[in-house]
């Protein structure tokens, strides 16, 4: 009865740093070969630090090219509109129109950028 009741685990499994067996991601220590880095080094691989670092660019590429797709259809609407009330709501709608235009922009920019990175 030496050993400790394991609780079900519910994390995901991550292959051991240092054995490769698998390992829940929250424990502390490898139960397969004592590794107190199962999940390796506090520095992810460098392959994996450019894939974050090419997805937070994604991210802010997003909201970058939404804004201003969104900000020029504001713009563009406020320029045409007729002034006053219609001015406001043509701003408004325009801005829409840019804001659904500039995500799917983005997502090209994206994939594009991805595939020549
Ligand atoms: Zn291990």
């Amino acid at each position: 009865m030496g050993q400790a009741r394991r609780q079900p685990r519910r994390q995901e499994l991550i292959d051991c740093h240092d054995c490769g067996n698998g390992v829940s991601f929250s424990a502390v220590a490898c139960p397969h070969c004592g590794s107190t880095e199962p999940a390796g080094p506090a520095v992810q691989s460098r392959r994996e630090l450019q894939r974050l670092r090419i997805e937070a660019a994604n991210d802010r590429r997003l909201v970058v090219v939404t804004a201003l797709c969104a900000g020029a259809g504001t713009l563009y609407g406020a320029v045409m509109g007729a002034g006053g009330a219609a001015s406001w709501w043509a701003a408004l709608g325009y801005g829409f129109v840019g804001a659904v235009i500039g995500v799917p922009a983005a997502f090209v920019i994206n994939i594009s950028r991805s595939l020549f990175d």
